[in-house]
Protein backbone atom coordinates (compact mmCIF):
# COMPACT_ATOMS: atom_id res chain seq x y z
CA UNK A 1 0.00 0.00 0.00
CA UNK A 2 0.83 3.76 -0.63
CA UNK A 3 2.45 5.56 2.03
CA UNK A 4 -0.96 7.22 3.60
CA UNK A 5 -1.06 10.96 2.99
CA UNK A 6 -3.66 12.86 4.43
CA UNK A 7 -3.88 16.59 4.70
CA UNK A 8 -5.85 19.44 7.00
CA UNK A 9 -7.25 22.31 4.30
CA UNK A 10 -8.47 25.12 6.21
CA UNK A 11 -9.53 28.50 4.20
CA UNK A 12 -8.49 31.33 6.35
CA UNK A 13 -11.80 33.29 6.88
CA UNK A 14 -11.55 33.38 10.69
CA UNK A 15 -10.13 31.52 13.86
CA UNK A 16 -10.09 27.96 13.73
CA UNK A 17 -13.23 26.84 15.42
CA UNK A 18 -12.82 23.44 17.59
CA UNK A 19 -14.16 21.60 15.36
CA UNK A 20 -11.54 22.14 12.72
CA UNK A 21 -9.02 21.61 15.55
CA UNK A 22 -10.47 18.02 15.93
CA UNK A 23 -10.65 17.84 12.14
CA UNK A 24 -7.12 18.08 12.10
CA UNK A 25 -6.55 15.66 15.14
CA UNK A 26 -8.12 13.20 13.16
CA UNK A 27 -6.10 13.61 10.18
CA UNK A 28 -2.91 14.03 12.32
CA UNK A 29 -3.76 10.83 14.72
CA UNK A 30 -4.38 8.65 11.32
CA UNK A 31 -1.36 9.69 9.86
CA UNK A 32 0.62 9.19 13.14
CA UNK A 33 -0.53 5.28 13.62
CA UNK A 34 0.02 4.45 9.83
CA UNK A 35 3.46 5.82 9.85
CA UNK A 36 2.36 8.47 7.03
CA UNK A 37 2.41 12.04 6.76
CA UNK A 38 0.00 14.81 7.98
CA UNK A 39 0.00 17.94 5.54
CA UNK A 40 -1.24 21.64 5.95
CA UNK A 41 -2.44 23.46 3.04
CA UNK A 42 -4.45 26.89 3.28
CA UNK A 43 -7.19 27.16 1.18
CA UNK A 44 -7.50 30.81 0.18
CA UNK A 45 -8.62 31.03 -3.20
CA UNK A 46 -11.65 33.08 -2.27
CA UNK A 47 -10.62 36.38 -1.81
CA UNK A 48 -13.60 38.05 -0.70
CA UNK A 49 -13.52 35.69 2.62
CA UNK A 50 -9.47 35.92 3.31
CA UNK A 51 -9.38 37.31 6.78
CA UNK A 52 -6.09 39.22 7.98
CA UNK A 53 -4.32 36.97 10.99
CA UNK A 54 -6.23 33.69 10.51
CA UNK A 55 -3.59 31.84 8.81
CA UNK A 56 -0.79 32.39 11.50
CA UNK A 57 -3.86 31.39 14.12
CA UNK A 58 -4.57 28.13 12.18
CA UNK A 59 -0.33 27.22 12.44
CA UNK A 60 0.04 29.08 15.99
CA UNK A 61 -3.18 27.13 17.13
CA UNK A 62 -2.05 23.60 16.17
CA UNK A 63 1.44 24.02 17.39
CA UNK A 64 -0.27 25.30 20.92
CA UNK A 65 -2.03 21.63 20.61
CA UNK A 66 0.99 19.81 19.47
CA UNK A 67 -0.22 18.87 16.13
CA UNK A 68 2.90 18.15 14.43
CA UNK A 69 3.09 19.50 10.52
CA UNK A 70 5.09 17.00 8.20
CA UNK A 71 4.47 18.95 5.39
CA UNK A 72 3.37 22.72 4.80
CA UNK A 73 4.20 26.71 4.22
CA UNK A 74 6.82 26.93 7.26
CA UNK A 75 7.62 23.24 6.93
CA UNK A 76 8.29 23.12 3.04
CA UNK A 77 7.98 19.62 1.44
CA UNK A 78 8.37 18.25 -2.23
CA UNK A 79 4.72 18.92 -3.28
CA UNK A 80 4.40 22.87 -2.29
CA UNK A 81 3.14 25.05 -2.68
CA UNK A 82 1.00 24.84 -0.07
CA UNK A 83 -1.01 27.73 0.08
CA UNK A 84 -3.43 27.56 -3.41
CA UNK A 85 -3.03 32.00 -3.81
CA UNK A 86 0.45 30.54 -4.75
CA UNK A 87 -0.92 27.89 -7.86
CA UNK A 88 -2.62 30.19 -9.35
CA UNK A 89 -0.98 28.62 -12.95
CA UNK A 90 -1.41 24.86 -12.17
CA UNK A 91 -5.10 25.31 -11.84
CA UNK A 92 -5.12 26.99 -14.77
CA UNK A 93 -3.78 24.46 -16.45
CA UNK A 94 -6.16 21.76 -15.00
CA UNK A 95 -9.30 23.44 -15.86
CA UNK A 96 -8.32 23.60 -19.86
CA UNK A 97 -8.03 20.08 -19.68
CA UNK A 98 -11.85 19.54 -18.12
CA UNK A 99 -12.25 21.92 -21.09
CA UNK A 100 -10.87 20.51 -23.66
CA UNK A 101 -12.74 16.92 -22.66
CA UNK A 102 -15.74 18.96 -22.75
CA UNK A 103 -16.41 18.13 -18.65
CA UNK A 104 -16.26 21.94 -18.38
CA UNK A 105 -17.82 25.09 -20.17
CA UNK A 106 -17.77 28.28 -20.18
CA UNK A 107 -21.45 30.39 -18.70
CA UNK A 108 -21.50 34.07 -19.37
CA UNK A 109 -24.66 34.87 -17.54
CA UNK A 110 -24.81 37.91 -15.26
CA UNK A 111 -26.36 37.67 -11.65
CA UNK A 112 -29.53 39.04 -13.00
CA UNK A 113 -29.62 36.15 -15.74
CA UNK A 114 -28.94 33.72 -13.15
CA UNK A 115 -31.81 35.48 -10.71
CA UNK A 116 -34.31 35.06 -13.44
CA UNK A 117 -33.49 31.31 -14.21
CA UNK A 118 -34.38 30.59 -10.92
CA UNK A 119 -37.64 32.81 -10.61
CA UNK A 120 -38.57 31.45 -13.96
CA UNK A 121 -38.63 27.73 -12.29
CA UNK A 122 -39.68 28.10 -9.36
CA UNK A 123 -43.36 29.80 -10.87
CA UNK A 124 -43.05 26.93 -13.51
CA UNK A 125 -43.67 24.62 -9.90
CA UNK A 126 -39.90 22.72 -10.76
CA UNK A 127 -38.41 21.85 -7.98
CA UNK A 128 -35.05 21.90 -9.60
CA UNK A 129 -33.72 25.75 -9.49
CA UNK A 130 -29.84 25.20 -10.13
CA UNK A 131 -28.06 25.25 -13.13
CA UNK A 132 -27.75 22.03 -14.69
CA UNK A 133 -28.58 19.75 -17.46
CA UNK A 134 -32.25 21.46 -18.12
CA UNK A 135 -31.75 24.75 -17.27
CA UNK A 136 -28.21 25.14 -19.02
CA UNK A 137 -29.78 24.99 -22.44
CA UNK A 138 -31.32 28.03 -21.97
CA UNK A 139 -28.19 30.06 -20.41
CA UNK A 140 -25.69 31.63 -22.40
CA UNK A 141 -22.98 29.00 -22.19
CA UNK A 142 -21.01 26.99 -24.26
CA UNK A 143 -24.05 24.75 -25.53
CA UNK A 144 -25.87 28.09 -26.85
CA UNK A 145 -23.68 29.94 -28.14
CA UNK A 146 -21.28 29.32 -31.51
CA UNK A 147 -17.95 28.96 -31.00
CA UNK A 148 -17.62 32.25 -33.01
CA UNK A 149 -19.52 34.07 -30.30
CA UNK A 150 -18.07 31.77 -27.61
CA UNK A 151 -14.78 33.09 -28.87
CA UNK A 152 -15.61 36.96 -29.63
CA UNK A 153 -16.57 37.15 -25.82
CA UNK A 154 -13.76 35.39 -24.62
CA UNK A 155 -11.53 37.78 -26.46
CA UNK A 156 -13.80 41.00 -25.13
CA UNK A 157 -13.21 39.81 -21.88
CA UNK A 158 -16.47 39.71 -20.98
CA UNK A 159 -16.76 38.43 -17.10
CA UNK A 160 -17.36 34.53 -17.47
CA UNK A 161 -16.85 31.61 -14.97
CA UNK A 162 -16.41 28.12 -16.15
CA UNK A 163 -18.94 25.35 -14.80
CA UNK A 164 -18.95 21.56 -14.42
CA UNK A 165 -20.58 19.96 -17.36
CA UNK A 166 -22.65 16.92 -14.56
CA UNK A 167 -23.96 14.04 -16.39
CA UNK A 168 -27.66 14.07 -16.52
CA UNK A 169 -29.89 11.15 -14.41
CA UNK A 170 -26.39 8.69 -13.73
CA UNK A 171 -26.58 6.77 -10.49
CA UNK A 172 -23.73 7.38 -8.81
CA UNK A 173 -21.93 5.27 -5.85
CA UNK A 174 -20.01 7.37 -3.49
CA UNK A 175 -17.85 5.83 -0.69
CA UNK A 176 -17.43 7.28 2.88
CA UNK A 177 -15.18 5.43 5.08
CA UNK A 178 -17.50 6.43 8.18
CA UNK A 179 -21.08 6.18 6.61
CA UNK A 180 -20.20 3.58 4.09
CA UNK A 181 -22.07 3.81 0.39
CA UNK A 182 -24.63 6.08 -0.60
CA UNK A 183 -26.08 6.70 -4.16
CA UNK A 184 -26.61 9.47 -5.93
CA UNK A 185 -28.38 10.61 -8.98
CA UNK A 186 -26.79 12.82 -10.84
CA UNK A 187 -29.66 15.16 -12.11
CA UNK A 188 -30.11 16.45 -8.58
CA UNK A 189 -26.57 17.74 -8.93
CA UNK A 190 -25.85 21.69 -9.61
CA UNK A 191 -23.48 22.10 -12.52
CA UNK A 192 -21.15 23.96 -10.05
CA UNK A 193 -18.64 26.76 -11.35
CA UNK A 194 -15.06 25.75 -10.80
CA UNK A 195 -13.25 28.75 -12.30
CA UNK A 196 -13.76 32.37 -12.49
CA UNK A 197 -12.58 35.00 -14.64
CA UNK A 198 -10.31 36.64 -11.86
CA UNK A 199 -8.06 33.74 -12.93
CA UNK A 200 -9.10 31.28 -9.42
CA UNK A 201 -10.25 28.37 -8.81
CA UNK A 202 -13.41 27.95 -6.57
CA UNK A 203 -12.60 25.14 -3.82
CA UNK A 204 -13.60 22.24 -5.75
CA UNK A 205 -11.30 22.36 -8.43
CA UNK A 206 -8.29 23.53 -6.66
CA UNK A 207 -9.34 21.11 -3.98
CA UNK A 208 -8.88 18.33 -6.03
CA UNK A 209 -6.13 18.89 -8.45
CA UNK A 210 -4.08 19.26 -5.16
CA UNK A 211 -5.24 15.99 -3.31
CA UNK A 212 -4.45 14.43 -6.62
CA UNK A 213 -1.06 16.44 -7.26
CA UNK A 214 -0.27 16.09 -3.11
CA UNK A 215 -0.60 12.26 -3.28
CA UNK A 216 -3.57 12.65 -0.46
CA UNK A 217 -4.71 8.83 0.43
CA UNK A 218 -7.52 9.82 2.65
CA UNK A 219 -9.64 13.03 2.80
CA UNK A 220 -11.03 13.55 6.60
CA UNK A 221 -13.19 16.24 6.33
CA UNK A 222 -16.20 17.77 8.18
CA UNK A 223 -19.45 16.14 7.71
CA UNK A 224 -20.47 19.81 5.74
CA UNK A 225 -18.74 18.54 2.97
CA UNK A 226 -20.40 15.46 2.57
CA UNK A 227 -22.53 16.87 -0.02
CA UNK A 228 -19.70 17.82 -2.19
CA UNK A 229 -18.45 14.26 -2.57
CA UNK A 230 -20.63 13.24 -5.77
CA UNK A 231 -18.95 16.34 -6.92
CA UNK A 232 -15.62 15.39 -6.25
CA UNK A 233 -15.97 11.80 -7.39
CA UNK A 234 -17.33 13.52 -10.30
CA UNK A 235 -14.29 15.18 -10.52
CA UNK A 236 -11.92 12.51 -10.23
CA UNK A 237 -13.34 10.58 -13.06
CA UNK A 238 -13.21 13.42 -15.78
CA UNK A 239 -9.37 14.00 -15.11
CA UNK A 240 -9.07 10.18 -15.60
CA UNK A 241 -7.80 9.70 -12.04
CA UNK A 242 -10.09 7.48 -10.54
CA UNK A 243 -7.33 4.93 -9.69
CA UNK A 244 -5.45 6.99 -6.94
CA UNK A 245 -9.08 8.73 -5.98
CA UNK A 246 -8.37 9.20 -1.69
CA UNK A 247 -10.98 7.34 0.28
CA UNK A 248 -13.13 9.94 2.08
CA UNK A 249 -14.13 9.97 5.75
CA UNK A 250 -16.74 12.79 7.06
CA UNK A 251 -16.69 13.64 10.87
CA UNK A 252 -19.70 14.26 12.43
CA UNK A 253 -20.65 17.94 13.94
CA UNK A 254 -19.94 18.73 17.20
CA UNK A 255 -23.44 19.67 19.07
CA UNK A 256 -24.79 22.17 21.37
CA UNK A 257 -24.36 21.12 25.10
CA UNK A 258 -27.77 20.80 24.69
CA UNK A 259 -26.98 18.24 22.05
CA UNK A 260 -29.37 19.82 19.85
CA UNK A 261 -28.05 21.73 16.87
CA UNK A 262 -24.62 22.74 15.93
CA UNK A 263 -22.07 23.92 18.52
CA UNK A 264 -21.39 27.47 17.32
CA UNK A 265 -19.68 30.82 18.80
CA UNK A 266 -23.04 31.88 20.00
CA UNK A 267 -23.15 29.53 22.50
CA UNK A 268 -19.97 29.89 23.95
CA UNK A 269 -20.91 33.40 24.60
CA UNK A 270 -23.80 32.86 25.97
CA UNK A 271 -22.72 29.69 28.36
CA UNK A 272 -19.03 31.00 29.01
CA UNK A 273 -17.00 28.64 27.30
CA UNK A 274 -14.55 28.99 24.62
CA UNK A 275 -15.32 27.18 21.04
CA UNK A 276 -12.01 28.81 19.98
CA UNK A 277 -8.25 27.17 20.78
CA UNK A 278 -7.00 30.38 21.24
CA UNK A 279 -8.24 34.16 21.73
CA UNK A 280 -9.08 35.82 19.10
CA UNK A 281 -10.07 39.66 18.18
CA UNK A 282 -11.57 39.69 15.15
CA UNK A 283 -8.94 42.28 13.15
CA UNK A 284 -12.60 44.86 11.62
CA UNK A 285 -14.31 45.18 14.81
CA UNK A 286 -12.08 44.28 17.50
CA UNK A 287 -14.19 41.71 18.97
CA UNK A 288 -12.31 39.14 21.27
CA UNK A 289 -13.52 35.63 21.26
CA UNK A 290 -12.31 33.64 24.22
CA UNK A 291 -9.32 30.70 23.31
CA UNK A 292 -8.68 27.61 25.40
CA UNK A 293 -4.97 29.05 26.11
CA UNK A 294 -5.99 32.02 27.46
CA UNK A 295 -8.92 30.87 29.61
CA UNK A 296 -6.56 28.16 31.54
CA UNK A 297 -6.80 25.28 29.83
CA UNK A 298 -3.69 22.60 29.29
CA UNK A 299 -2.95 21.87 25.49
CA UNK A 300 -2.82 18.25 26.15
CA UNK A 301 -5.83 17.91 27.81
CA UNK A 302 -8.01 20.15 25.03
CA UNK A 303 -6.29 17.39 22.61
CA UNK A 304 -7.87 14.52 24.68
CA UNK A 305 -11.23 15.99 25.04
CA UNK A 306 -11.62 16.93 21.36
CA UNK A 307 -10.47 13.51 20.34
CA UNK A 308 -13.59 11.67 21.91
CA UNK A 309 -15.74 13.85 20.33
CA UNK A 310 -17.00 11.29 17.86
CA UNK A 311 -14.91 9.16 18.56
CA UNK A 312 -13.67 6.39 21.56
CA UNK A 313 -11.12 3.29 21.71
CA UNK A 314 -14.30 1.14 22.77
CA UNK A 315 -13.89 1.16 26.91
CA UNK A 316 -14.65 3.31 29.16
CA UNK A 317 -11.05 4.86 29.50
CA UNK A 318 -10.71 8.29 29.01
CA UNK A 319 -7.28 10.50 29.45
CA UNK A 320 -4.91 9.34 26.90
CA UNK A 321 -1.81 11.00 25.60
CA UNK A 322 -1.27 11.59 21.97
CA UNK A 323 0.94 8.62 21.61
CA UNK A 324 -1.67 6.94 22.94
CA UNK A 325 -4.56 8.27 21.14
CA UNK A 326 -2.87 7.66 17.66
CA UNK A 327 -2.21 4.10 18.26
CA UNK A 328 -5.83 3.49 19.69
CA UNK A 329 -7.39 5.79 16.61
CA UNK A 330 -9.63 3.89 14.61
CA UNK A 331 -11.45 6.08 11.40
CA UNK A 332 -13.86 3.42 11.42
CA UNK A 333 -14.75 3.43 14.69
CA UNK A 334 -15.42 7.23 14.08
CA UNK A 335 -19.42 7.64 14.89
CA UNK A 336 -21.97 8.89 12.33
CA UNK A 337 -24.22 11.42 14.86
CA UNK A 338 -23.47 14.41 15.90
CA UNK A 339 -20.74 14.82 18.61
CA UNK A 340 -22.07 16.26 21.78
CA UNK A 341 -20.11 19.19 23.41
CA UNK A 342 -20.03 19.23 27.06
CA UNK A 343 -17.61 22.35 28.58
CA UNK A 344 -18.26 20.53 32.28
CA UNK A 345 -16.60 17.90 30.42
CA UNK A 346 -13.56 19.87 29.14
CA UNK A 347 -13.41 21.04 32.38
CA UNK A 348 -12.94 17.33 34.39
CA UNK A 349 -10.16 16.80 31.71
CA UNK A 350 -8.36 19.93 32.57
CA UNK A 351 -8.45 19.30 36.47
CA UNK A 352 -7.47 15.73 35.09
CA UNK A 353 -4.21 16.46 33.16
CA UNK A 354 -3.40 19.74 36.19
CA UNK A 355 -2.71 16.81 39.03
CA UNK A 356 -1.27 14.32 36.80
CA UNK A 357 1.11 17.10 35.21
CA UNK A 358 4.91 17.17 37.00
CA UNK A 359 4.95 20.60 39.16
CA UNK A 360 7.71 21.96 37.17
CA UNK A 361 6.12 21.50 33.79
CA UNK A 362 2.91 23.12 35.40
CA UNK A 363 4.76 26.02 36.44
CA UNK A 364 5.65 26.63 32.84
CA UNK A 365 2.13 26.89 31.99
CA UNK A 366 1.08 28.90 34.94
CA UNK A 367 3.63 31.48 34.37
CA UNK A 368 1.94 33.21 32.01
CA UNK A 369 -1.10 33.81 34.15
CA UNK A 370 0.99 35.24 37.06
CA UNK A 371 2.06 38.78 34.93
CA UNK A 372 1.50 41.28 37.73
CA UNK A 373 1.76 39.40 40.47
CA UNK A 374 4.33 39.81 42.80
CA UNK A 375 5.93 36.00 43.16
CA UNK A 376 8.64 36.38 46.22
CA UNK A 377 10.54 33.27 46.46
CA UNK A 378 12.08 31.02 43.64
CA UNK A 379 11.09 28.92 41.32
CA UNK A 380 11.51 25.88 43.77
CA UNK A 381 8.93 27.56 46.14
CA UNK A 382 6.87 27.86 43.70
CA UNK A 383 6.96 24.32 42.44
CA UNK A 384 6.45 23.59 45.79
CA UNK A 385 3.05 26.03 46.39
CA UNK A 386 1.70 24.67 42.89
CA UNK A 387 1.90 20.75 44.41
CA UNK A 388 -0.11 21.87 46.83
CA UNK A 389 -2.24 23.37 45.78
CA UNK A 390 -3.15 21.80 42.30
CA UNK A 391 -5.71 19.61 43.44
CA UNK A 392 -8.12 22.28 44.04
CA UNK A 393 -7.35 23.98 41.01
CA UNK A 394 -9.70 23.30 37.85
CA UNK A 395 -7.98 25.98 35.36
CA UNK A 396 -4.58 27.44 35.60
CA UNK A 397 -6.04 30.93 36.12
CA UNK A 398 -7.37 29.22 39.15
CA UNK A 399 -4.03 29.44 40.57
CA UNK A 400 -4.11 32.52 42.45
CA UNK A 401 -7.21 32.26 43.85
CA UNK A 402 -6.02 29.63 45.55
CA UNK A 403 -2.02 30.25 46.39
CA UNK A 404 -2.03 33.95 46.74
CA UNK A 405 -1.54 33.75 51.05
CA UNK A 406 1.87 31.57 50.14
CA UNK A 407 3.10 35.27 48.26
CA UNK A 408 1.61 37.50 50.54
CA UNK A 409 0.87 38.32 53.84
CA UNK A 410 -3.05 38.28 54.91
CA UNK A 411 -3.90 42.25 55.38
CA UNK A 412 -7.63 41.29 56.01
CA UNK A 413 -9.31 38.48 57.49
CA UNK A 414 -12.67 37.04 56.02
CA UNK A 415 -15.13 38.81 58.40
CA UNK A 416 -17.64 35.66 58.70
CA UNK A 417 -15.19 33.62 59.59
CA UNK A 418 -13.68 35.71 61.96
CA UNK A 419 -17.33 35.77 63.99
CA UNK A 420 -17.49 32.01 63.59
CA UNK A 421 -13.79 30.93 64.51
CA UNK A 422 -12.46 33.47 67.18
CA UNK A 423 -13.51 33.34 70.45
CA UNK A 424 -13.44 34.29 73.73
CA UNK A 425 -9.79 32.24 74.13
CA UNK A 426 -8.72 31.96 71.08
CA UNK A 427 -5.87 35.10 71.31
CA UNK A 428 -4.70 33.02 74.51
CA UNK A 429 -4.61 29.98 72.58
CA UNK A 430 -2.88 31.37 69.88
CA UNK A 431 -0.44 32.64 71.78
CA UNK A 432 0.50 29.05 72.47
CA UNK A 433 0.83 27.93 69.05
CA UNK A 434 3.11 31.13 68.44
CA UNK A 435 5.35 29.69 71.32
CA UNK A 436 5.08 26.29 70.18
CA UNK A 437 6.15 27.20 66.52
CA UNK A 438 8.98 29.27 68.10
CA UNK A 439 10.49 26.82 69.74
CA UNK A 440 10.70 24.32 66.78
CA UNK A 441 14.19 24.17 65.38
CA UNK A 442 14.34 25.20 61.85
CA UNK A 443 15.63 21.89 60.45
CA UNK A 444 12.87 20.34 62.15
CA UNK A 445 10.37 22.71 60.71
CA UNK A 446 8.47 20.04 58.58
CA UNK A 447 4.90 19.68 58.04
CA UNK A 448 4.46 16.56 60.39
CA UNK A 449 6.84 17.89 62.87
CA UNK A 450 4.40 20.89 63.26
CA UNK A 451 1.34 18.83 62.97
CA UNK A 452 2.89 16.49 66.45
CA UNK A 453 4.13 19.23 68.26
CA UNK A 454 0.41 21.49 67.66
CA UNK A 455 -1.72 17.90 68.33
CA UNK A 456 0.41 17.24 71.57
CA UNK A 457 -0.50 20.57 72.85
CA UNK A 458 -4.58 20.18 71.44
CA UNK A 459 -4.73 17.07 73.81
CA UNK A 460 -2.66 18.08 76.65
CA UNK A 461 -4.99 21.29 76.91
CA UNK A 462 -7.97 19.17 75.82
CA UNK A 463 -9.32 21.61 73.50
CA UNK A 464 -11.21 20.99 70.17
CA UNK A 465 -8.98 20.59 67.00
CA UNK A 466 -12.01 22.96 65.53
CA UNK A 467 -11.39 25.57 68.01
CA UNK A 468 -7.30 25.96 67.35
CA UNK A 469 -7.12 25.03 63.75
CA UNK A 470 -9.81 26.88 62.54
CA UNK A 471 -8.65 30.55 63.88
CA UNK A 472 -4.97 29.19 62.68
CA UNK A 473 -5.69 28.64 59.57
CA UNK A 474 -7.84 32.17 58.91
CA UNK A 475 -4.85 34.44 60.33
CA UNK A 476 -1.91 32.27 58.35
CA UNK A 477 -4.24 32.35 55.27
CA UNK A 478 -6.85 35.28 55.37
CA UNK A 479 -9.68 32.72 54.29
CA UNK A 480 -10.74 29.39 55.24
CA UNK A 481 -10.07 26.39 53.08
CA UNK A 482 -7.02 25.65 51.23
CA UNK A 483 -4.11 22.95 51.50
CA UNK A 484 -3.18 21.19 54.95
CA UNK A 485 -2.78 23.90 57.75
CA UNK A 486 1.11 21.84 58.45
CA UNK A 487 2.08 22.08 55.14
CA UNK A 488 1.16 25.87 54.68
CA UNK A 489 3.14 26.87 57.81
CA UNK A 490 6.48 24.72 56.80
CA UNK A 491 6.11 26.17 53.06
CA UNK A 492 5.89 29.71 54.16
CA UNK A 493 8.91 28.93 56.66
CA UNK A 494 8.81 29.54 60.38
CA UNK A 495 9.89 33.74 60.46
CA UNK A 496 6.50 33.96 57.96
CA UNK A 497 4.84 31.85 60.04
CA UNK A 498 5.32 33.51 63.43
CA UNK A 499 4.93 37.42 61.66
CA UNK A 500 0.91 36.05 60.35
CA UNK A 501 0.02 34.55 63.92
CA UNK A 502 0.92 38.08 65.49
CA UNK A 503 -0.61 40.74 62.87
CA UNK A 504 -3.60 37.74 63.59
CA UNK A 505 -3.50 38.66 67.10
CA UNK A 506 -3.31 42.47 67.16
CA UNK A 507 -5.58 42.77 64.53
CA UNK A 508 -8.46 40.78 65.75
CA UNK A 509 -10.11 41.76 68.64
CA UNK A 510 -12.66 40.59 70.67
N1 LIG B 1 -11.11 24.49 2.57
C1 LIG B 1 -12.10 23.59 3.06
C2 LIG B 1 -12.49 24.04 4.46
O1 LIG B 1 -12.36 25.17 4.73
C3 LIG B 1 -11.54 22.19 3.05
C4 LIG B 1 -12.53 21.08 2.98
C5 LIG B 1 -11.83 19.79 2.68
O2 LIG B 1 -11.11 19.33 3.56
O3 LIG B 1 -11.95 19.29 1.59
O4 LIG B 1 -12.93 23.31 5.31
Amino acid sequence: MNKIRVRFAPSPTGPLHMGGVRTALFNYLFAKKHKGSFLLRIEDTDQMRYVPGAEEYIMEALNWCGIKIDEGIKEGGHYGPYKQSERKEIYKTYIQKLIDNGSAYYAFDTPEELDEMRKQSEESGSSVRQYNFMTRREMKNSFTLTKDELNKKLNSGEPYVIRFNVPENENLTVNDIIRGEVIVNTSQLDDKVLFKSDGLPTYHLANIVDDYLMKITHVIRGEEWLPSLPLHVLLYRSFGWENTMPQFAHLPLLLKPTGKGKLSKRDGDQLGFPVFPLEWKDPETGEISAGYRESGYLPDAFLNMIALLGWNPGNEEEIFNVDELAKKFDLTKVQKGGARFSPEKAKWFNQQYIIKTSNEDLMEHITPFLQNKTIDGDNLYLEKVIGLVKERMVLLSDFWGQAAFFFETPLEYDEKLVKKHWKEDTTQIMLHIYEIIERIKELKFTSSHIEESVKFYIEEQELSFGNVLNPLRLILTGTGGGPHIFDIISTIGKEESLKRIMNGITKIKK
